[in-house]
């Protein structure tokens, strides 16, 4: 199922990222190296991550 995630919903209300990939595991890869290179966050934590993960919606279409 594809999945997607905005940075807005995070709160990065400034961000106007959105993510779009086939499964959890590669949006996860690209979220984290977004914030890597984008928003300075050079060590994701779990919890970060975990929390991302949980606001990641599967896309209907
Ligand atoms: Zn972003």
């Amino acid at each position: 199922m594809p999945v997607e995630f905005r940075c807005s919903d995070i709160g990065a209300d400034t961000c106007k990222k959105h993510f779009v990939a086939a499964t959890l595991d590669e949006l996860m890869g690209q979220v984290a190296e977004h914030l890597r290179t984008v928003h300075r966050v050079k060590t994701p934590t779990q919890t970060l991550m975990t929390y991302i993960a949980k606001k990641v919606n599967v896309t209907s279409s």
